[in-house]
């Protein structure tokens, strides 16, 4: 497999990590939104999540409290198909988009891919037909041919078992040679996903929110605890996520700040 797995960084946020973790590292930190692109050795572009939307967002007051209670920071050049175009890659050559999940910080530039076919989880599914408050879910951030296009939706019984590195995971072979697993990684949110490249590379899309915070994962505080889908799965998927590092599997979280903009090489 020789593909290439690129990061760019499409808007950020700030939190008080000590506020989200007890006993843990403290201080406030930017939390920027990664994208990654997967260029298949075939010609497939297989793009993981579409970080923040630029320009306004109608939104409602939904959308007021979550930019009050987490501001994003988000310029123009934030946007993903000005980050693709930046670096030479039309968006519209982009064949599939994954979404980790459906909160704001992962599904603003959606609305630049209506050709491309979507990838999402049957949880995925449940939660855009009965968008509750809790879920995070800003519906108004997905353009209104969303409903219209293309997509697959991996359901239970599309995951096999994988083992890697100690640990049994169940992922979905998206292009069918096994360069790109689709994982269950459960917790977060209804239906999260995350994928792992060349089996050598894990996006872990929001099961962390940091490499460096995958070990106190299990000691959320009250306010950060009740906004997971199911917080002792969260915990419980960030202690695979350990092993798999430990395993020597690189683990990326969505929010981890990158340096380097290839991840394969
Ligand atoms: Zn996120």
């Amino acid at each position: 497999m020789t593909g290439r797995l690129r990061h760019y960084t499409c808007g950020s946020t700030s939190h008080d990590v000590g506020a989200m973790f007890r006993g843990g590292a403290r201080g406030v930190r930017e939390f920027p939104s990664g994208v990654f692109l997967y260029d298949a050795a075939d010609g497939r572009r297989v793009l993981f999540d579409t970080g923040y939307a630029t320009g306004p967002w109608h939104t409602g007051w939904r959308g007021a409290v979550y930019r009050l209670l987490l501001p994003p920071v988000i310029r123009g050049s934030d946007d993903v198909a000005a980050r693709l175009r930046a670096d030479g890659v039309d968006p519209a050559s982009v064949t599939h988009v994954v979404l980790s999940h459906l909160h704001p910080d992962h599904v603003g530039g959606v609305r630049r891919f209506p050709h491309a076919t979507f990838v999402l989880s049957a949880g995925h599914e449940r939660t855009l037909a009965a968008p509750r408050l809790r879920a995070g879910v800003l519906t108004g951030l997905l353009p209104t041919w969303f409903p219209d296009a293309e997509r697959i939706v991996i359901g239970e019984e599309a995951f096999s078992t994988v083992e890697l590195g100690g640990i049994v995971l169940r992922a979905h072979d998206l292009l069918g040679d096994s360069s790109y697993l689709v994982l269950d990684l459960p917790g977060h949110a209804d239906g999260h996903l995350g994928a792992l490249i060349e089996r050598r590379v894990l996006l872990a899309g929001d099961a962390a929110w940091g490499n460096d915070l995958i070990h106190v994962s299990g000691n959320l505080k009250a306010l950060p605890r009740a906004v997971q889908h199911d917080a002792d799965r969260y915990a419980a998927t960030a202690r695979s996520l350990g092993v798999l590092a430990a395993a020597g599997i690189r683990v990326v979280c969505s929010h981890d700040p990158l340096d380097a903009k290839e991840l394969l090489s």
